[in-house]
This record gives C-alpha cells, structure tokens and sequence, in this order.
C-alpha cells in the first residue's frame, strides 16, 4: 500500500507519518526531508533550494519529480511508501499518478490533516528536530524526555525556516498551491480528512483505524 499525508506546515505530518511508517513497515518519504539533506551538502542545487525553503515557496516541480521518479522505481520500495508533504501542487500529483501507474502501483489512501493557522504557529514555534535520529518533539505538545528520547539534547535543533514570518508565506503557499490537490483526490474517493488539532495518539488511532480497515 502507498499512502499520502497532507496537511499545512505544523499539522503534524511528520509525526504521524513516523508512527504509520514503523507500525505498518512502510518507508518514508519526506520531500521536505530529501531537500534539507540536498541543503547540508552545500552543493549547487542546495544553495538554491535554501533560497526557496527559507522564502516559504516551493521547490521547482522538476527537482522533485525527479527525486520521486527514483524512489518509485526502486523495487525494494515497491507499494511499500508513505509520504510527507508531496505532492505539493496539482503538477505534482498528476505526475505522481503517471509514474505511479507506469510502475504498476496504487495510492491506497491520502489522508489531510486538518489544523487552523493560531495553533499552527504554536506547533511551529516549539518544534524541534533530532539531527541524530530524525525524531520530531514539540516543546509544548510533545517534549523529549527519557521515555520517547535516548539521543543527548545537543542534537536537538530549530529548523531555518521555523519562524513566524516564514511561516505566513509557507502557509500561503499551503493555500494557493496544495489546498487544490485535496478535490482530485477527494473525487479519486481516497481522501480522509482528520480533525489533527487533537492529541498525538488520537489522530493516530483514527489513521491507523482507517488503514487497517483498507487491509481488511
Ligand atoms: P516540509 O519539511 O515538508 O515542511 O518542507 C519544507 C520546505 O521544503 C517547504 O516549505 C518547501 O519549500 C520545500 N518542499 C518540501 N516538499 C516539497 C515538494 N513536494 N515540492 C516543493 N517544495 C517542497
């Protein structure tokens, strides 16, 4: 099964892809992730994308269907992704659907997280990233701490483009570019909406209701 996540910049998609990803063995892919790595390496293209990521834009429609064009063909992950924050546009999703066809593949089901902009900001603001093992804390909603964290708090790091002003304009971005996925997929009859302004386990106990009812 192939899965997608959507949801504005804090709604939790991380989160909760990570916790889909390691209860039904499924590997993720976060284009948002791929992109930051592409950014460490100081490369050329890195630069660029930087630009664009700390502006709140998106990244150009042919960097990342290439990154995707990849993954899909690769067989180890074949029906076996879950993905976080792509696609990002209509372009994306409809290119999504040509590669995945072409590759004898399905989209199983596109879940979107629902959260308004006054809590969004708050998730943001508090977020904080494992640069050692990936994992996303908040530290309001969702501190580390012995129990959910065995890496030391010297790896815990703010992401660049984490703050108010960039968020506005990630947000607007969300609205004008990626709200319209959502019909073609609602009208593909694959979309579940989910209220994500909830507790991590709740949002995750209704997900995980979904997809098991899909392997049934
Ligand atoms: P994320 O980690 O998903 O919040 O993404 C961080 C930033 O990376 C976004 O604000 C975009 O600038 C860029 N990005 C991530 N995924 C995509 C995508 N599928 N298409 C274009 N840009 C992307």
């Amino acid at each position: 099964m192939n899965i997608i996540l959507f949801g504005p910049p804090g709604a939790g998609k991380g989160t909760q892809t990570d916790n889909i990803a390691k209860n039904f063995n499924l590997n993720k892919i976060s284009t948002g992730d791929l992109l930051r790595k592409e950014i460490i390496k100081k490369s050329n293209l890195g630069l660029e994308i930087k630009e664009t990521i700390e502006k709140g834009f998106l990244a150009s429609d042919s960097i990342i269907n290439n990154l995707i064009k990849n993954i899909l063909a690769n067989k180890v992950f074949f029906n076996r992704l879950i993905f976080d924050g792509y696609p990002r546009n209509l372009n994306q999703a409809k290119n999504l659907d040509i590669e995945i066809k072409k590759t004898n593949q399905k989209i199983s089901c596109v879940f979107s997280l629902n959260v308004k902009k006054e809590l969004l900001i708050k998730r943001i603001i508090g977020r904080e990233t494992c640069s050692n093992c990936g994992l996303v804390f908040n530290k309001f909603f969702n501190p580390p701490n012995q129990k959910n964290h065995s890496c030391e708090s010297k790896f815990l790091q703010k992401r660049s483009d984490d703050n108010e002003e960039i968020l506005n304009s990630r947000y607007d971005t969300y609205l004008k570019e990626t709200l319209p996925i959502l019909n073609f997929y609602r009208e593909q009859k694959l979309l579940h909406e989910i209220d994500g302004t909830r507790k991590i386990d709740q949002i995750y106990e209704e997900i995980r209701g979904i997809i098991t009812s899909l392997e049934t």
